[in-house]
């Protein structure tokens, strides 16, 4: 069993705070500063250009990756760390479309999140090949998965609501009709019980600075069906991505297995930071997590419907179509944010009308579930959030 008041104990957070954010930006691992001097001092101050080497950096993206792994489902050898998601998101997107060279439907659905969208648009520019992103309501993805479609590129949960699609089946839907499978899990790795191997997913990207706590600006991860990855052509083909690239040949061949996902420069010292999340990730079960998710949610929900009944709840109440995150719609939900977070209690506003509260069993207890119910209750009951302070918009919300 996973012994959440320890990883409690694991975690940083400022006194007074309630934080149900951790679906947007994971708090700090109480380890993280001083592996990150370590990082600064030890190994770039004292070993200089040898770190790449006696340190390991460059070992790290695989090394890490294979630890985002298990978490994922995928087994050892098919996550690699790197860059941003957006750029995992074009990378996934680029090989799919290749291995699918007469089809020229890519299919998503309105709740991905937008950068996801973007990035398909700005590829389908690119080829110039004739290629339409094809984007339907989240509930019709199924039915609109048919011949012509070379790839499906799936959020799989919900930023805006936490509503949780059903990935086996739609990829086993997908690939009854010949396309491949995209599947992005900003929201599910480190968030729920996520099995890419077992939903036989052919790519998977994420990002390590949401849910599972590796910082700001930490790297993003993809994993690639190992019966696949032999034959992706890199779009992005970088020099750490080639086969031998101290060889400096000049002429580009892509590196072995997952290796290959690997473009640039890894990012040494953010990877120190995540690698002490995930020695807090190491001693974790995702089904206790899971089960822990949900019963944390179905508290905050439950308290939140009995004394807050202006908030209309926009999470799906069934736990198969929930990740770990509870939203709520106010018309005034932004001052409403405010509000709670100048008391302490962070979760945040995404437009139009939507309240995000991230659910995170590693360092959130009942209690903090039952103050933050309490807080948004005695907000709204006196109604402070209509101070003219709490409707003025910062540049992030
Ligand atoms: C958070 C998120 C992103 C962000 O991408 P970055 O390149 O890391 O900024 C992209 N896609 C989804 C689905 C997300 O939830």
């Amino acid at each position: 069993m996973t012994d959440f008041q320890a990883t409690r104990a694991m975690f940083d957070l400022p006194d007074g705070v309630t934080y149900l954010d951790g679906n947007s930006l994971g708090p700090l691992p109480a380890a993280a500063p001083e592996r990150m001097a370590r990082a600064m001092r030890g190994e770039w101050g004292e070993m200089l250009i040898t770190g790449w080497n006696k340190a390991g950096w460059m070992d790290q993206p695989a090394r890490l990756g294979d630890r985002i792994g298990r978490l994922i489902g995928a087994p050892e050898g098919t996550t690699v760390l790197g860059d941003t998601l957006s750029i995992k998101v074009h990378q996934a997107l680029a090989a799919a479309l290749a291995l699918r060279p007469e089809r020229r439907v890519i299919l998503s659905d309105s709740g991905n999140f937008p950068s996801d969208l973007y990035m398909a648009q700005g590829l389908v520019e690119q080829l110039g090949r004739g290629h339409e992103l094809r984007v339907v309501a989240p509930e019709e993805v199924e039915a609109a998965i048919d011949e012509d479609v070379a790839v499906t590129m799936i959020t799989e949960v919900d930023y805006r609501t936490g509503r949780r699609h059903d990935m086996p089946a739609l990829i086993a839907k997908a690939h009854a009709a010949g396309a491949l499978a995209i599947w992005d899990l900003a929201h599910s790795a480190g968030a729920v019980d996520v099995d890419v191997a077992a939903a036989d997913t052919d790519f998977a990207v994420g990002c390590t600075y949401k849910f599972l706590n590796g910082g700001p600006g930490a790297p993003a991860f993809i994993h690639v069906a190992p019966r696949l990855i032999d034959e992706v052509q890199p779009a992005l083909s970088g020099w750490l991505g080639h086969a031998d690239p101290f060889a400096f040949e000049p002429g580009y061949r892509p590196g072995p297995a997952i290796a290959r996902m690997r473009v640039g420069t890894p990012p040494v010292l953010a990877m120190a930071a995540l690698e002490t999340a995930l020695d807090i990730w190491d001693g974790v079960d995702m089904t206790d997590l899971r089960a822990a998710s949900l019963a944390l949610g179905d508290r905050f929900i439950a308290g939140v419907e009995a004394a807050c009944p202006e908030l209309e709840l926009a999470t799906p109440r069934e736990h198969a179509q929930r990740g770990s995150q509870v939203s709520f719609r106010h018309p005034q939900g932004y001052a409403v944010m405010q509000a709670l977070i100048a008391q302490g209690v962070i979760g945040d506003f995404r437009a139009p009308d939507i309240l995000r509260f991230g659910i995170t069993p590693l360092y959130l207890s009942e209690g903090d579930i039952d103050r933050a119910v309490d807080v948004l209750a005695a907000i709204l009951r006196d109604k402070s959030w209509d101070r003219p302070e709490f409707h003025a918009r910062a540049a992030v919300t």
